[in-house]
């Protein structure tokens, strides 16, 4: 069933069955449904109660389309979850958990908390990249004195008179020119730090190009480094304007969608800016929908697990 808008979307999941046809489609692509438990080929469809059944012996016999996926114990029905992965995977910049609630009524709280298990499933394996490769750094964050008291980070990196009243994550940027980027977390910008990154992050022939902070210096690849005092940006065909362009639009969405942003979930917002950028160019909004639920297969995240990251 080719599905080209959000209207469409929701008329399709609207209809339980379908959506039990779509996570069937898109968990088991050989059509082999398997026990979640013991991995078993032999359940069978109970129609009545939309359950498998195992004939294996053992607890949990009886299995949703949700079991063992980022969905799993959540009460809100797949018609609403396979609606907002279709919104969040084809917004521009983000969609905020009160905007959520409001679209399919439910509470501000399972929003925020439904949005964060879609980020999850929207985490992409990392790959080597390849040609050309942009490497950048980038401090994103709020201003402390805009956070709850309790949730003000404390330690190192987030010292309020070393960062100027601001809560700044450090993130790593690598963009390969023709093709996606992957962000990391880092704790600082040291050598050691981008070095290891680098090197197993880029394929041996790769292009990197930096800016000239001495950290890239000296990894394994050739490397170009743009001097944005005397360059005017650009060396040649070289220039770090596109991984520039990525932290502007990531920048954006915090400032414009998610507002005050805790620093242990920023890791999470990267990588759904990361997804956009990734699916940006030559996917229909159907195919942005299935790759943003890629890995639901085998990934969780329970609420204790999200509020209690550092
Ligand atoms: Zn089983």
């Amino acid at each position: 069933m080719i599905l080209k808008t959000l209207q469409e979307a929701i008329i399709h999941f609207d209809n339980p069955q379908n959506c039990i046809d779509y996570m069937i489609r898109l968990r088991w692509p050989d059509g082999v449904v398997r026990c979640p438990t013991c991995d078993s080929t032999t359940a069978t469809w109970m129609p009545r109660r939309r359950l498998f059944q195992c004939k294996a012996k053992h607890p949990r016999k009886q299995f949703s389309v949700k079991v063992g996926t980022v969905f799993e114990d959540s009460p809100i029905a797949l018609s609403k979850w396979l609606l907002v992965a279709w919104m969040l995977g084809n917004c521009r910049n983000g969609m905020s958990s009160h905007e959520v609630a409001r679209t399919i009524g439910i509470t501000q709280k399972s929003a925020w908390f439904m949005l964060h298990r879609l980020r999850e499933a929207m985490k992409a394996e990392p790959q080597i990249l390849t040609g050309v490769v942009e490497a950048d750094e980038a401090f994103v964050g709020g201003k402390i004195q805009n956070m709850h008291k309790r949730k003000r980070p404390v330690g190192a990196g987030f010292s309020k008179r070393a960062t100027g009243g601001m809560a700044k994550t450090m993130i790593l940027g690598l963009l390969e020119r023709a093709g996606i980027v992957q962000t990391e977390i880092i704790q600082n910008r040291n050598k050691e730090v981008l070095h290891e990154i680098i090197n197993r992050s880029l394929a041996a022939d790769a292009v990197l190009v930096t800016d000239e902070h001495h950290g890239y210096k000296g990894t394994k690849h050739y490397h170009v480094n743009v001097n944005h005092g005397f360059d005017g940006y650009t060396v040649g065909r070289y220039h770090t304007n596109s991984i520039e362009n990525f932290w502007s639009c990531l920048k954006r969405m915090l400032k414009g969608t998610y507002i005050s942003v805790m620093p242990k979930h920023l890791a999470a917002y990267a990588t759904e800016q990361a997804f956009r950028f990734n699916v940006r160019r030559g996917f229909t909004e159907q195919q942005r929908h299935h790759v943003a639920l890629h890995g639901i297969q085998g990934r969780r995240l329970t609420y204790a697990e999200l509020i209690s990251r550092v």
